[in-house]
């Protein structure tokens, strides 16, 4: 399939973005992180820009893995907007000097009705729901992991009493995922 290379920023060896290109600061943007500044981003510790303690864990993990072994990898995520699931894959190259090129690449998009809990302008209500930090599934109070339209019973209302907010974590599956990635070699 051909793809189409979205946005590229790199890492020197302590994971910090020492370059990042317009499209990333512009798909940031698009992804309602309208502060995201070049000023801002350069310098700082790329885990400042990952969803989720246990994502940006097992990412610190993978970039010394890769550091180490010198060889390529991708992971598969998804950076969904409210009316919108994108499904991407990030290539993370190692470089001389332990740095680190990433490039974000979209696979497809598809478009789909807004839903309100994705979108951050909507008021919130104080309690907390899950949501899987690459693949965007929520966890359910059985434990099991769907797609935000069959998680919630209306996922296009949006009461006045507000929605719950997101915390991130990873499903199992893409806990998997990563540990195998971060193992691989
Ligand atoms: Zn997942």
């Amino acid at each position: 399939m051909q793809t189409q290379t979205c946005y590229t920023y790199e890492l020197d060896d302590t994971d910090r973005i020492v370059e990042v290109d317009e499209p990333w600061l512009c798909f940031a943007a698009d992804n309602d992180a309208a502060d995201l500044t070049r000023e801002r981003v350069v310098g700082a510790p790329v885990h400042d820009f990952i969803a989720g303690w246990t994502l940006s864990s097992h990412y610190a993990r993978l970039y010394k893995s890769l550091r180490h072994r010198g060889a390529a990898v991708t992971v598969p995520f998804r950076c969904d907007a409210p009316d919108m699931r994108r499904h991407m894959e990030l290539d993370l190259l190692p470089r001389n000097e332990g740095r680190i090129h990433c490039r974000g690449r979209l696979l497809r998009s598809e478009p789909r009705p807004r839903i309100p809990l994705l979108d951050r302008r909507t008021r919130r209500n104080g309690e907390w729901l899950v949501t899987c930090s690459l693949c965007r599934q929520m966890k359910m109070p059985d434990n099991n992991w769907r797609e935000v339209e069959e998680a919630l019973t209306e996922p296009y209302a949006e009461p006045l009493s507000g929605l719950p907010q997101l915390s991130h974590d990873l499903c199992p599956d893409c806990d998997r995922l990563m540990q195998g990635l971060i193992e691989a070699g």
